[in-house]
This record gives C-alpha cells, structure tokens and sequence, in this order.
C-alpha cells in the first residue's frame, strides 16, 4: 500500500470496519447484546473510570454502532463521533454538554421544523433560550450574541426550502463571540458539504435521511471537529471542571481534541439516555456504503424536476439552489459544488388549495413527513410539519401556504416528471 490517503467512496465503503477478529465475517457484524463481560475486576475498575476504553453497556457504546461512529467521523473530517437514537436526541445531546439554564444560544431561523420546535418548547423547559437569527442577514448573528450565548446552530442546506447557508461568514461570527458553531448537515451529507472544512466545530445528522437512506432507520450523530478550546474562561464547566462522577478528571484536559465526543458520551448518553440500537446502526452502515453513488442521483435527478417545474405554467417559483438564476447558487458552488442537494421546494400559483391538492393528486410520489429516502417524497409544509407555526413565522422560515416541499429520490427522473404533470393538471 502506498500512504495514500483513501478517497470519500472509499472511506464510505471501509472507514472504521475490519473483518470480524474472531468469525471473520467481513460485513460488520450486529453486536446485539446489552453488555460485556469484563477481563477482570481491574479491567472493569478502569472501563468505569475512564482509564481504559472498552465495551461496557450498549447505552454508552456498542461494537456495531462504533463503527458507525468512526465511519462518520473519517467522512465529516472530524476526531471522533457518538451515535445516538435519532437527530433530535443528537441536539438534546450536544447542546447539554454547552448550556446551563438561563444560557442562551443563537439559531438560524430557517430550521427543519421539529427543530424549531424542539428549540421553542422543549429546551425552554430546560432553561435554554434560543434567539432567532436570519442565514441571510450574518449581521443578525452578530447582533443577537450575548455575554450568555453558548452556541450557534445552523443547517448547511437548510430545510425546507434547500437554501445553502454561509457557513465561512457564520463562523466567523462564532469565532469571534468565542462560541462553537454547530451545523446540522442532515441535507447535505458529507458527500455535498463538509462544515469542519469551513469552521465547523461541531456536526449533528440526522442519519435517518439521507445517510441511512432507505427510509427504515432512525438515528442520529454527532461529530467533534476537535478545533474548540473548551478551557476557555471556565465558559463550558462541563467539559472544564472537574467531574465528580469520575473521580475529578477534567474531560478537555484528559481528552484534548476529542473531548466534547467523549463529553457527549460519558455525561450526554450515558445519563440522558438515547442510545442507537445496534441494528440501526447495522442498516445506516449499510445505507453509508453507497452514499456518494445515491446522492449523484438524487442531486441529478432533483435538478431535472426543478427544471421541469420552473417550466410549468401552474408553478409560480421553484427555490432549487442547483438553478442557475436562483438566489442561493453562487453560495452552492461554493459549499456544495457537486449538487444542491434532493430536497427543495416550489410555490403554486393557486394557493394552498392548490397544495393540497397536488399532494394528493401524486401517485410515485409519497405524502408523508420525511426527507431523504430513495423514494421520492412530498409535503405541503403549511398544512403539516409547520402548521404550528404563525402566518408570519411561516414565511419567515419558507414554509409560506403556497409552498409545497419535495425529496427527490432515486427513481428514474422521466417517471418523477410524468407524475408531477399528471398531478399539475388535475
Ligand atoms: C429529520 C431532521 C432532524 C431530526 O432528526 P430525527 O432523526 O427525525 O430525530 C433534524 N434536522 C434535520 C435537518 C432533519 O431533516
């Protein structure tokens, strides 16, 4: 072998899995146990205080699921990752580690909607307040940081309307407050954008969508880009003051560049609780093998229906960055200039009848609330996952009532078209 070093297909393939040292089984095999038996009382003494690593219970790790998280972290260019049961539990996960209550952290407003609530509701219950900023105003991210901001969160393609996000202009403005910059990278992969590559320090997936792929699995990840000092003005005591649940050691300190991950896992998962089952993670490797050959399809297929649409006399505008007169496609061919991603939206000329209507005129495409599977999906956004939303707040975020989302899938694009004009016409 020479000391090249593997390209992103290959890392998708082979990162973090060898032939099983005892079976040989060359798939990476489903450790589908609770827990491991220790070597000896010594053994297990330093498994429990963090002087060795090692299988103790699957709620902080588990064989299958380690590859899962050395895969992800080799394809994101971060030092280590956790896996945990679904995206949302992965923000609940990173954003303990950050805040305590009555701290603040700063997020864009153009959000997967279950994150907009997540953030609204449930963490306000926690104490963590969330200021809104605009991704297309960066000075709104300056003028929302405060002495007790701990973060900044944004999606580098962001849902629903597959707008690209400046995430160079944005994490500056974390680098400057002296916060970490966490992107959700669930629409893009890391086969479109790698947000450790533009100041990232920390990403989060959802690998339920296009990671896992196939619509069957949930889970989420979280990858540390190892570039934060968490030691920084005792701003972060998770990571920086001594921890009392393992005899005083300080996580940054002991840890250095992978610390927020093992933060994530000893003190997030271990005491939350939202581990991945190992067949999930089991069906997301699998998934990940063939993200690059899925995701050239989907950006393909994505941009011939954007076409077809921007061409339709029912359609009023198609926001697809991958157009070239759309206004986020100068920031496409920066941060993903192999494709805008599968997952865009488009507005009828007739309303939110109109919408209603069409999504249940299609017959391939299914009407349901997920991105990222192999088939092609669609929803009419205002009537569903941001009905909770006010009239105002709903255009805000690109979810207008005229607005109807889609998730191109891997079909041929010429049946995708077929249906969208059947369903136009009716
Ligand atoms: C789906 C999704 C989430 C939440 O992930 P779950 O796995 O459903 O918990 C978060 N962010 C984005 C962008 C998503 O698409």
């Amino acid at each position: 072998m020479t000391d090249r070093l593997p390209g992103f297909s290959t890392l998708a393939v082979h990162a973090g899995a060898q032939p099983d040292p005892t079976t040989g089984a060359r798939v990476t095999p489903i450790y589908q146990t609770t827990s491991f038996v220790f070597n000896d009382a010594d053994h297990a003494a330093s498994l429990f205080g963090l002087q060795a690593f090692g299988n103790i219970y699957t709620r902080i790790g588990n064989p299958t699921t380690a590859v899962l998280e050395e895969r992800m972290a080799a394809l994101e260019g971060g030092t280590a990752a956790l896996a945990v049961a679904s995206g949302h539990a992965a923000q609940v996960v990173v954003l303990q580690q950050l805040l305590m209550p009555g701290d603040e952290f700063i997020a864009a407003r153009k959000l997967y909607g279950g994150s907009i609530n997540q953030f609204t509701h449930a963490f306000k219950s926690f104490g963590w307040n969330v200021a809104w900023a605009d991704p297309d105003d960066i000075g709104s991210f300056e003028r929302a940081v405060t002495p007790r901001t701990k973060a900044i969160f944004i999606e580098s393609i962001a849902n629903p309307a597959g707008s690209i996000t400046d995430i160079e202009a944005i994490a500056e403005v974390a680098r400057k407050a002296g916060v970490p910059l966490i992107v959700d990278n669930t629409l893009a992969t890391p086969y479109l954008v790698r947000p450790v590559d533009h100041g990232a320090d920390i990403v989060v997936h959802s690998l339920t969508k296009f990671l896992g792929g196939h619509g069957n699995s949930l889970g989420g990840i979280i990858v540390d880009a190892g570039t934060f000092d968490w030691s920084k003005d005792n701003k972060y005591p998770m990571l920086s003051e001594p921890r009392p649940e393992y005899h005083g050691i300080r996580i940054q300190e002991t840890f250095g560049n992978f610390a927020f991950a093992i933060a994530c896992r000893v003190l997030g998962l271990r005491d939350l609780g939202p581990a991945l089952s190992p067949f999930n993670a089991f069906m997301i490797l699998t998934g990940i093998e063939t993200l690059p050959l899925r995701m050239q399809k989907h950006c393909e297929n994505a941009k011939a229906v954007a076409e077809f649409l921007a061409g339709h006399s029912a359609v009023a505008s198609v926001n697809y960055a991958g157009l070239a007169s759309d206004r986020y496609n100068k920031l496409a061919r920066k941060y993903a200039p192999k494709g805008a991603g599968a997952v865009f939206t488009f507005s009828l000329r007739g309303g939110y009848d109109a919408g209603v209507s069409l999504v249940s005129n299609l017959k391939l495409f299914s009407h349901l609330a997920n991105v990222g599977d192999t088939r092609s999906l669609v929803i009419h956004p205002a009537s569903t996952t941001h009905s909770q939303l006010d009239d105002e707040a709903k255009v805000r975020s690109g979810a207008g009532p005229d607005v109807v989302r889609l998730s191109i899938g891997i079909e041929d694009k010429e049946d995708l078209i077929a249906d969208l004009e059947q369903a136009l016409s009716m």
